[in-house]
């Protein structure tokens, strides 16, 4: 069933790929780079080769496309554009054809909630989703002012098994979406510097995230433990389920390590 290297969720499902925010130490940018390309694209330019369509810095596709490996073989083309926000519109049945409940983390390699995503990309996957109730949904955002603007819009859904997330790294990254939904929560990931969090500061979030910058990324930031444990002395008081990646084993231990799930009640 787990088939994601993300430890808090089983799959990631991405019909939307890539991302213009630009952070430095996005890991998805340097996979979509790294298989990027497709044999349409060799023969054609780019706009003649869609079978989809083009509008400015978005695309999108109603089929894959083909990309030639190392070894000369063909197989679909997983980011035939790079990092460029494109939407794979042939992969929005796939959360139906798994049967068997899952936590899926929609668009790992993309943000869903960028400003650049037209609205209907957006509908087109909270459709999907409601297609396949069988799931829980996990969506994050660097984003969080465009979960507001989609819920002034009745465009955010409330479904009990959508979980609205927006990514914190630093003390810059200050709007929460805790009061948006009852299921809320914040990936603190990768901490950069002490987030100085008090009583409320996670609004009604009710899973909080934390994980180190991975990698070896010239000026890479280790985070200290009493960031960290500042971090779970104000989810604790709101009593927010706290999860705490591997990439924190190394500086909090493994008996302060934190496994929490706010839909299981369990620590493990
Ligand atoms: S928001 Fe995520 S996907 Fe987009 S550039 Fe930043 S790390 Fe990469």
């Amino acid at each position: 069933m787990k088939n994601s290297k993300i430890e808090w969720c089983d799959s990631s499902w991405n019909p939307i790929t890539g991302c213009l925010h630009d952070c430095e130490y996005c890991y998805a940018r340097k996979i979509a780079n790294r298989f990027k390309g497709c044999i349409e694209d060799e023969s054609a330019p780019i706009t003649a080769s869609l079978n989809g369509m083009q509008t400015g810095a978005v695309i999108e596709l109603d089929a894959p496309m083909k990309r030639k490996t190392e070894g000369g073989e063909i197989i679909t083309a997983p980011y035939p554009f790079g990092f460029q926000p494109t939407l794979h519109r042939y992969r929005l049945d796939d959360p139906k054809k798994w049967t068997k409940p899952r936590t899926i983390f929609v668009c790992s390699m993309a943000d869903i909630f960028g400003d650049w995503v037209p609205d209907e990309w957006i509908e087109a996957v909270f459709a999907a989703c409601e297609k396949a109730s069988q799931h829980r949904y996990l969506f994050l955002t660097k984003n969080p002012k465009r979960l507001c603007e989609l819920a002034n819009k009745k465009k955010l859904p409330k479904n009990e098994n959508f979980w609205f997330g927006s990514t914190v790294d630093t003390t810059k990254s200050r709007l929460y979406p805790g009061r948006l939904r009852d299921n809320t929560f914040i990936s603190i990931e990768p901490l950069l510097e002490p987030l100085n969090v008090g009583i409320g500061s996670f609004g009604g979030a009710r899973w909080i995230i934390i994980g180190a910058e991975t990698g070896n990324r010239e000026g890479k930031v280790i985070p200290k433990k009493e960031w960290i444990d500042n971090i779970c002395e104000a989810a604790d008081i709101t009593h927010a389920a706290v999860f705490m990646k591997d990439s924190l084993l190394p500086i909090v231990g493994e008996s302060n390590m934190r496994r929490e799930f706010p839909w299981e009640n369990i620590t493990t």
